[in-house]
């Protein structure tokens, strides 16, 4: 019985001359060119005096059934016959980049383990080292955007980044949502000043600077004003998810105080039956399970202030489902500041500030044009990437693993 199969190498432009096994069990697989003559490196033209063979070169290649597989090649040298000094140049295969240790379908096979992982994953699972991925990764990913990708650039999204929680060194993201979903980055710039958002606006080309219309941004002074000097035909809109971050903090605030409050004031068996109203406390009615229903009603029944707070919380959420236009929406969130301060809900104060400031911005999410279904969908995508930038330290390797993470396996996939 033959228990051995016979697979092709599938290298183009090579003849297999020896398989064997080294001492470590990994398959050499020694194959020579069977390409004649190369181009000169310095006059480009077709050259063909053989000058003889490099030293052998050993390349990491796909490994078969989990075996090691490094294929050995000895290059060949040419001789130029026109160039002064008769230079020699030695040949280059497809299927090998200048100075790479591997093999093209090694490199785009580790690529592609790459998406969505670490360095330090793909590394251990091949059992090679951290600085052979990050080879790969430097070889095939560009650090930058290739501006020529680009036809025009209708939105772009300023989003601040803080690398370690709690830490204040901060960088900025700048993404393109992708028609009709998906995002592009454009950048990830090294801290979040607005010279250096400037910087960048000034380095994008002109016909693509002049094509952004709005600039979605955080509500940080320094990102709008960056945008508003050198994008000036751009609107600015602070999303509408970030403001709710802003006042959804002001009722949690306003829950903290009410629940300390009534665990002095309730007995205990009260108490308990409010215990774990948290978390419906931070849905919204048409998320709760009847459930979760009973028992916010059981917490506001002790507690009429955090009714107020979560009514009033879920109607600037309603504000802006609504198709309001910008002139209707500042109304009608002008009204709902009225409402706030005639609360007395003392928590809500700094969002009511918030609001003074940035509402021009912030109702421009009412312009046509926008859908909600398009915001969201940007910002979770944004998000997601946020979350992928921890523990990356070194803002150009980060460049380069997002953009592996968007595109990677449509770039290094199977063709
Ligand atoms: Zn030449």
């Amino acid at each position: 019985m033959d228990n051995t199969i016979r697979i092709p190498l599938d290298l183009p432009d090579v003849q297999i001359q020896e398989v064997s096994q080294n001492e470590q069990g990994e398959w050499l697989i020694r194959v020579e060119s069977r390409i004649h003559g190369t181009q000169c490196h310095r006059c480009g033209r077709q050259i063909t005096h053989f000058h003889g063979v490099d030293s052998a070169i050993r390349l990491r290649h796909l490994p078969l059934f989990e075996t090691p597989v490094l294929i050995e090649i000895c290059p060949k040298r040419y001789r130029c016959p026109h160039c002064e000094g008769h230079p020699t140049t030695t040949q280059r295969l497809s299927w090998h980049a200048l100075r790479s240790p591997n093999t093209k379908p090694y490199e785009q096979w580790l690529l592609r383990l790459l998406v969505n992982s670490t360095i330090a994953d793909v590394a251990r699972t091949l059992n090679i080292s951290d600085e052979t991925v990050l080879g790969v990764l430097k070889r095939w990913v560009s650090p930058q955007v290739n501006w020529d990708e680009f036809e025009s650039i209708e939105v772009v999204g300023l989003d601040e980044i803080a690398l370690k929680r709690g830490h204040r060194d901060y960088i900025t993201l700048v993404t393109v949502p992708l028609m009709p979903h998906g995002v592009a980055i454009l950048a990830i710039l090294a801290d979040r000043k607005k010279q250096t958002v400037v910087d960048f606006f000034r380095s994008i080309p002109t016909r693509l600077r002049e094509s952004i219309q709005r600039v979605c941004t955080d509500m940080y002074q320094g990102f709008v004003a960056a945008a508003a000097e050198e994008v000036p035909q751009a609107r600015i809109v602070v999303d509408r998810f970030h403001v709710a971050r802003a006042y959804h903090k002001c009722a949690d605030a306003v829950r903290k105080h009410e629940l300390k409050r009534l665990k002095q004031t309730l007995s205990k068996a009260e108490y308990r039956q409010i215990q774990g109203a948290m978390w419906p406390f931070r849905k919204s009615p048409d998320d709760l399970n009847d459930e979760e229903q009973a028992l916010l009603d059981r917490l506001f029944t002790y507690s009429p202030k955090l009714k107020l707070a979560y009514t009033l919380r879920e109607e600037l959420t309603e504000i802006f489902e609504r198709n309001y236009t910008k002139t209707g929406a500042q109304c009608a969130i002008r009204a709902w500041c009225k409402r706030v301060r005639k609360s007395g809900l003392d928590e809500f104060e700094s969002f009511l500030g918030t609001v003074d400031t940035w509402l021009d911005n912030i109702t421009n999410y009412f312009l046509e044009g926008w859908s909600s279904g398009f915001v969201e969908g940007f910002n979770n995508r944004v998000k997601v990437l946020k979350r992928r930038c921890y523990g990356i330290l070194n803002v150009e390797t980060m460049f380069q693993r997002l953009t592996l993470d968007l595109d990677g396996y449509e770039k290094f996939g199977f063709t």
